[in-house]
């Protein structure tokens, strides 16, 4: 600061002497033009003296000619022969005329060099006027500068008060400096302490948590030992308790062999009821074939459909259906429902359970008509599949098809899709336009079915040609491709004519759907639907500058506010996630844990605040795999087959994968460790790198499948790959390879995913489809599907990998190290469990139940709303 005030008073006082010099060089002028004014006004009045003589001389000779002329006329008038008085005038021997003459001459040059004098004088006078006007100009520049050489002087004044006092502060300053270097030393010293305590703190939170683990067995051990205590002082209460008990174990073993006789007795009369129904209907056999061709129930006997009654009644009291299927049931056989007679013939020949499976089967059709459900996606396994969004899509699809209702699938007709898996493709003989930048563009609609589910494959004839690119995203005008496809979509549905219940879009890719559906298309007619946006993975929200959304026909100006879909830490961008978890009516998310963490500030990457002020509609649903597509015991990619009743061919596998890949195959016990992965920060990929040197230090096996769209982790990978290349017991295979998918977890014993965030994770489920044991960190989906087997917390049924909390390499070493001792030391557990992962129901069922529900909520709470 002071540096600059000298500086400052420096620059100052070179100003002020050039100010100085200036305004006297401008002084000195001034008075040499003054001194030239002078001698100018002078000679100016000489010359106007002289000008008034030579006017009066002029005078002068103007009378003398004007006698002369006189004269002449004069000469003229007198007449005949004589020489004119103008001759005589004109005779050059007249001295009178010669003088005149002489006279006039000289007068007329006088005049004549007086008038050219008095042009220049005037001339000089214009240039000294101007010269004036100048050297007034010059005073008041004069004055200007004086004002600011007094200002500056002040100015300089304050600056040398004001250094003076900040010379003051120079020399405390110094002595603070001093003192602040002390303080500093000290801090860092502090700091060097902290650190050391923070260590110590950290590790007296892992001994206080042992401490606290520790202290909750000591409470269980004290309480048992209490509880024994009491018992032991209270033996004799003990007795008459005991004997209480058994008083009442009597009784209940009494009513107990009541019942069964009762039950007994009901069974009999059930099966003799059954059977003389059997023989009835056998001898109405042939009426009932006859039936079953033309559909008429009418001529059945009453004796069948009493029967029937009593079969309904027989179930419901053996508690095998409730009193709402029951009365159901009852209501068909009244009103002769042609479907429960044919439900009967279809189970006749099945097991009871069948048969009543069969039975229930319609009164589900009677109570749930069924809901149609589209998804417009970006992915859809096995044909256009990046990642788990892919999975979902078909798995949800198909489970939903499978509990009654109507699933369609729209995508876009990629060109680097899988074909071959799409059965009966065939383009329609439409086209469907739908606006773009103002323009109307023709699409090509194709269709065919994929996985059972029936998908519109819809191909833009727009000149940027959006999904002929070789890849699915990616590229560099992604918010353009995908939000012409949303718009094309929705076109297609209104053109379509379709009524659909449900509008399941996905990811940021078709979040454009949502605003697209109630800004545009439910006024154009496509309003019957509600809708449903699952975000798969809230890293990925596809913002982009406001003006981008015009291009779909969304109204930019309109929808950049912060309560729509203005992304909350750039104002001038629009973000497509938040705008479909405003305009949804159901926002899901892929697993409840994940659910929690986006909604907290360092989880929800900017959206949390969004997310919880629209919790109402926000929940997690754990996603399910395709327990088709993922099945050991049918896998067509596998060498072997197996299932967890038979888990040998889980060794052929592993052993023909380690023949595929080169990898040694002398110690059949090694323990292979797999992952397949997208390779990006998300999924930890230190951590992955760290799991392959530390599983070789283990003395196991590691198989990478994964590839980066990350181009220097990419590289780095490649550099690895490289260094291993001939390596016995590490294969890194860096490309997408569905098949070779399978075959490693087929063939691993153990699955890595040390993600940093998850939010459901696909990979641990499957590895455990088939028996390969996951080693996760805990955290979103893996953490509500993971579960460490030595967590006593956790009922031990559902116990089925190994877990970590902290993304490091001791997390991760602790849980592969516990992982390697039971398969090494414990291989008979290590079979159990092995087994016992093989069979939890990681299947869409429960998944696809509750997107049911969600899906079914909406739609009753919209046809209520519409009501009212
Ligand atoms: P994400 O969706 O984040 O990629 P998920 O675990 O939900 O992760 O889904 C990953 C899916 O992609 C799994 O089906 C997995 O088998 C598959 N996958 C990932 N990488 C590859 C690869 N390189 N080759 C074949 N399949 C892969």
């Amino acid at each position: 600061m002071i540096r600059n005030a000298e500086k400052n008073i420096l620059l100052l006082n070179q100003a002020r002497v050039r100010a100085l010099e200036e305004l006297e060089k401008i002084l000195t002028e001034k008075e040499a033009l003054q001194g030239e004014i002078n001698t100018l006004e002078m000679r100016l009045a000489e010359t106007d003296a002289r000008i008034k003589v030579a006017t009066q001389e002029k005078i002068h000779v103007e009378l003398l000619e004007d006698q002369l002329e006189k004269l002449q006329n004069e000469l003229t008038h007198r007449g005949g022969s004589q020489r004119s008085e103008v001759d005589m005038f004109e005779d050059q021997n007249d001295p009178l005329i010669k003088e005149h003459k002489n006279g006039l001459s000289s007068l007329s040059m006088e005049l004549n060099s007086l008038r050219s004098e008095n042009l220049s004088l005037k001339n000089d006078i214009q240039a000294l006027k101007e010269e004036l006007i100048n050297v007034k100009s010059t005073d008041e520049r004069v004055v200007t500068l004086e004002k600011e050489r007094s200002s500056l002087e002040s100015a300089m004044k304050d600056l040398e008060s004001r250094m003076s006092v900040s010379q003051e502060g120079v020399s405390k300053l110094s002595t603070l400096k001093v003192e602040y270097k002390d303080l500093w030393e000290k801090v860092e010293t502090l700091q060097v302490l902290l650190d050391k305590a923070t260590k110590q703190a950290d590790q007296a939170i892992i001994v206080l948590q042992q401490n606290q683990e520790l202290r909750k067995k000591v409470d269980k051990l004290e309480e048992s030992l209490e509880e024994v205590n009491v018992y032991k002082l209270s033996s004799e209460k003990m007795q008459q308790y005991n004997e209480l008990m058994q008083q009442k174990i009597r009784l209940l073993e009494d009513r107990l062999q009541r019942s069964d006789e009762e039950i007994n007795s009901y069974v009999q009369l059930y099966q003799e009821s059954v059977k003389e129904f059997q023989d009835a209907l056998d001898s109405l056999k042939e009426d009932s074939k006859r039936k079953a061709i033309d559909g008429s129930v009418d001529d059945m006997p009453q004796e069948f459909w009493s029967r029937l009654l009593l079969i309904i009644d027989g179930w419901l009291l053996e508690k095998k259906i409730s009193i709402d299927d029951a009365k159901l049931l009852r209501d068909m056989v009244w009103k002769r429902d042609g479907r429960i007679c044919e439900a009967y013939k279809v189970s006749k020949e099945k097991t009871e359970r069948e048969a009543v499976a069969a039975f229930l089967r319609l009164t589900s059709s009677t109570t749930s008509p069924g809901l149609y459900v589209i998804h417009i996606a970006a992915e859809m396994a096995p044909v256009a599949k990046v990642g788990g969004l892919g999975d979902v899509v078909t798995g949800l699809g198909k489970a939903l098809q499978k509990r009654g209702h109507l699933v369609e699938v729209v995508l876009p007709k990629y060109d680097c899709m899988q074909y071959d898996h799409v059965h009966d493709l065939r383009a329609l003989d439409v086209v469907v336009e739908s606006h773009f930048d103002g323009q109307l563009f023709k699409n090509k609609v194709w269709v065919g079915s994929v996985e059972g589910l029936p998908v519109y494959f819809i191909e833009p004839l727009h000149p940027d040609k959006f999904f002929w690119r070789g890849q699915f995203y990616g590229e560099h005008d992604d918010f353009r491709r995908f939000s012409f496809f949303s718009r094309a979509a929705l076109e297609l549905l209104l053109q379509a004519g379709k009524n659909p219940d449900i509008i399941h879009c996905h990811d940021w890719q078709t979040a454009f759907v949502a605003p697209l559906y109630w800004d545009l298309y439910a006024p154009k007619g496509l309003n019957s639907a509600r809708i449903c946006f699952t975000c798969h993975n809230f890293e990925y929200q596809g913002t982009a500058p406001a003006s981008y959304l015009e291009s779909c026909g969304l109204d930019a100006h309109h929808l950049n506010r912060p309560d729509r879909m203005q992304d909350n830490s750039a104002h001038d961008r629009i973000n497509p996630v938040k705008g479909a978890v405003v305009f949804s009516n159901i926002v899901t998310t892929v697993s409840p844990t994940y659910a929690q963490e986006v909604r907290t500030a360092e989880g929800g990457r900017g959206l949390h605040s969004t997310l919880n002020s629209h919790s109402r509609k926000f929940i997690g649903v754990l996603n399910g795999i395709d327990t088709d597509a993922w099945n050991p015991a049918t896998d067509a990619f596998l060498k072997v087959q197996y299932s967890a009743n038979d888990i040998q061919g889980k060794g052929e596998n592993k052993e023909a994968i380690r023949r595929k890949l080169g990898l040694s195959s002398a110690d059949v016990r090694k323990p292979l460790v797999g992952c397949i992965t997208r390779l990006v920060p998300q999924k930890g990929v230190h951590l992955i790198r760290h799991a392959m040197y530390r599983t070789l230090e283990l003395g196991g096996q590691f198989i990478l499948l994964g590839s980066s769209p990350v181009p220097h982790i990419q590289r780095e990978f490649e550099g690895i790959a490289n260094h291993f290349q001939n390596h016995d017991d590490i294969r890194l295979i860096l490309k997408y390879d569905e098949s070779l998918s399978h075959s490693i977890y087929g063939a691993s014993d153990m699955f890595i995913i040390p993600s940093i965030f998850e939010p459901c994770g696909l990979t641990q489920m499957i590895a455990m489809r088939y028996g390969s044991i996951p080693i996760a960190r805990k955290t979103g989906g893996l953490h509500d599907s993971v579960f460490d087997v030595d967590d006593d917390t956790i009922p031990n049924q559902f116990r089925n990998g190994f877990t970590f909390l902290n993304p490091d390499e001791q997390g991760l070493n602790g849980a592969l190290e516990r992982a390697f001792n039971l398969y090494l030391n414990k291989p008979e557990i290590w079979k159990q469990l092995v087994q016992k992962v093989m069979i939890m129901d990681f299947s869409w069922d429960a998944s696809a139940a509750q997107y049911e529900e969600l899906y079914a909520n909406s739609v009753a709470r919209a046809r209520a709303a519409n009501r009212t």
